[in-house]
């Protein structure tokens, strides 16, 4: 009873926190609007307003985000020009950027002045999986964090997730002290074995956890979705493409927040047009779903999210994703655009042919993606 009662408040409190925001859109900071290589702050600071003026609140930034520009974009656009109570911000404790237990408060402290704020509102142990999760226990980082919660600078602690539900319930089992999670959750890979999202999702109600969730489009891809699969949708649905995809993870219970990545004006007036007020899917709508997702899978594209994780390891330098995306765009449109986006992208980096299998990109990739072997793949394609 004693621990029913528990639980109850720590919930009470997070919804509490978040109450402030009812809405279910979170604005990631992960893909910003850009002029050249700096973010477009007069377009950020644009979309932030009409963003918070329709009643949304909620950012979510990393310290690596944007090669470091994210968490300051935010500042720019947000913290200068909000009051600190008008908006809820979400940071993460990334991986590279500390080796040591010593390394976590001038982190901490730098990530605070980058963003110019004096709290996070959410903080989380960063794309966490079982290697990292050593990494974490060893560097009591997640301690840290409880900490930093005690002192005020944080108000609740959470996890981003890149791994298997077992892992997950090993994380969450060590530390209960974990408030949220934040998981990758989209249409066609609920069910997928290597994914697992509903297992994942499962077991984060089976620990009475709430749930944020990001990569609702699977980077883009359930936007630019194979031409049958977006014939259908279009014949069957009213909405915009990417609104059944968001519309989808915002349908499950106990999440606080579905997360899109909007790097322009229009993308994010398409997402607070179907979020302002939100409905959940229906029957008919789960239907269509399950039918694209079977056309989806017969179109084998490489489920890569973008999220360049994998980019900076590379010896080699190749630029994974965007060889993956111009694989994925011959096999859907079969035109001679992918080989000069081929060209473009190996010019100054690594061609797929240059990989020299060192594995480096496989152990950090998120969807457990066989890079190696799709480098082959792609060489075959388009190196000659
Ligand atoms: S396996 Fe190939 S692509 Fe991956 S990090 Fe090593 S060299 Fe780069
Ligand atoms: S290959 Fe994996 S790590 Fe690299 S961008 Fe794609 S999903 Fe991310």
């Amino acid at each position: 009873m004693v621990i029913f009662i528990t639980k109850f408040i720590i919930r009470y409190k997070i919804m509490e926190t978040y109450f402030n925001c009812k809405k279910l859109l979170g604005f990631g900071l992960m893909r910003l609007p850009m002029k050249g290589e700096e973010v477009d702050l007069e377009e950020l600071k644009k979309m932030v307003d009409y963003y918070m003026s329709n009643g949304f609140n909620y950012f979510d930034t990393a310290h690596g985000y944007v090669n470091g520009k994210s968490e300051k974009a935010f500042k720019e656009a947000v913290a200068l020009r909000y009051p600190r109570e008008s908006y809820l911000l979400a940071d993460k404790l990334s991986s590279p950027f500390f080796n040591s237990n010593a390394d976590l408060e001038p982190l901490f402290q730098s990530q605070l002045e980058a963003a110019g704020v004096d709290y996070f509102d959410f903080y989380l142990m960063h794309a966490q999986n079982a290697r990292e999760f050593i990494k974490y226990k060893n560097c009591q980082a997640y301690e840290f964090a409880f900490s930093k919660k005690k002192e005020g600078k944080v108000k609740h602690v959470g996890l981003s997730f890149h791994d298997s539900a077992d892992v997950l319930r090993d994380i969450l089992s060590t530390y209960p002290e974990i408030e949220f999670v934040q998981v990758q959750l989209n249409y066609v890979d609920y069910n997928d074995p290597t994914i697992q999202s509903k297992k994942i999702y499962d077991v984060c109600q089976e620990f009475n956890k709430l749930v944020v969730i990001m990569e609702p489009v699977k980077g883009g891809h359930l936007v630019n979705l194979p031409q049958e699969a977006l014939n259908l949708l279009k014949e069957n649905y009213n909405g915009s493409v990417a609104s059944l995809a968001i519309r989808f993870a915002a349908s499950h219970k106990n999440v606080i927040t579905v997360l899109s990545g909007m790097s322009n004006f229009e993308q994010m007036k398409d997402n607070i047009s179907y979020m302002k007020d939100f409905e959940p899917l229906n029957e008919k709508e789960y239907e269509l779903i399950n039918k694209i997702t079977k056309v989806y899978k017969m179109s084998h594209l490489v489920p890569c999210t973008g999220c360049r994780y994998c980019v900076d390891g590379c010896p080699k330098k190749i630029l994974i994703p965007d060889l993956i995306a111009t694989l994925n765009a011959k096999q859907v449109y079969d035109d001679w655009n992918s080989n000069i986006s081929y060209q473009k992208y190996t010019t100054n980096n690594g061609k797929a042919s240059d990989c020299i299998k060192c594995g480096k990109c496989e152990k950090i990739c998120p969807q457990h993606l066989e890079i190696r072997n799709i480098l082959e793949t792609i060489s075959k394609k388009f190196d000659n």
